[in-house]
């Protein structure tokens, strides 16, 4: 009989492998992309995130979309998109999460969606994860103030879920136009689902992390997104050599 212990290690391993290989499970593996297990709990997604199509409102949703395009600054559209229920998700947050940070930033991190504390908070990147990834960017000489961070989705998907194609259509708009405000010379995507997403692909995170991207005209690279790194520290040193390769091309770009 499997135990629950074993029964959680086969399921985050399966985690694992989604994270850095996308779909193609236990297809292109091979023994150099071998990574070890990590610890991690599945919840079961509570009830009260089972949502009513006939709460979402779509009618509201053509009224911004013609007015946030028109946002002259972040403050502006934040304004403007707050209250958002162009999704499902717009029933299920607490907190809509915009973004943070500087809006004149040279670099724009960009993750997926937002988790737990971020829902919470209403800002991305905070609690473990956000440490780490303040850390990260403390490595390569960056305050978190330095660059500017969003997610691919403003909202949180229940029990933390992957972000569903069509959610991901209805909110990257959103991220488009932070984008185009903040002007970056480079977007590091956190994780294999913000990069795929931005570049329309279904790359693993080696192929994004090794591969040669851009988007919109500025340059895209990919790591590890700190939430992976902490459920397995073996990673860490392959995001030390993409964020080296962060901090060596902005200051080329910079200079
Ligand atoms: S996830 Fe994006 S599109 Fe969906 S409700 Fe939130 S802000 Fe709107």
């Amino acid at each position: 009989m499997i135990s629950q212990e074993m029964k959680r290690e086969l399921i985050n391993a399966l985690i694992d492998q989604k994270e850095i290989f996308g779909d193609e499970l236990l297809t292109t593996f091979s023994e150099n992309d071998y990574e070890p297990l990590y610890e991690n709990d599945i919840q079961p997604e509570p009830a009260e995130n089972n949502v009513n199509e006939d709460k979402i409102n779509y009618s509201s949703s053509k009224l911004f979309a013609e007015e946030f395009e028109n946002a002259r600054s972040l403050d502006e559209l934040n304004r403007m998109i707050a209250d958002c229920t162009k999704c499902s998700l717009g029933q299920t947050r607490t907190k809509f999460v915009f973004g943070t940070g500087n809006p004149n930033a040279e670099l724009m991190l960009i993750g997926e969606a937002p988790g737990a504390e971020e829902d919470k908070q209403g800002i991305p990147f905070v609690g473990r994860a956000g440490k780490l990834l303040n850390d990260i960017l403390k490595a390569i000489n960056f305050e978190r103030e330095d660059v500017y961070i969003a997610n691919i989705l403003k909202c949180r998907p229940p029990n933390n879920r992957d972000p569903l194609p069509s959610e991901r259509e209805t909110c990257i708009p959103y991220l488009n136009k932070q984008i185009e405000l903040i002007n970056p010379k480079i977007i590091l995507c956190l994780g294999r689902i913000a990069a795929n997403a931005l570049l329309n692909k279904n790359e693993s995170l080696a192929n994004l992390r090794n591969g040669d991207y851009e988007y919109k005209g500025i340059k895209l690279m990919a790591t590890y997104h700190p939430a992976a790194l902490l459920r397995n520290p073996h990673w860490k040193r392959g995001c030390w050599e993409d964020v080296k390769k962060v901090r060596k091309l902005y200051d080329e770009l910079t200079a």
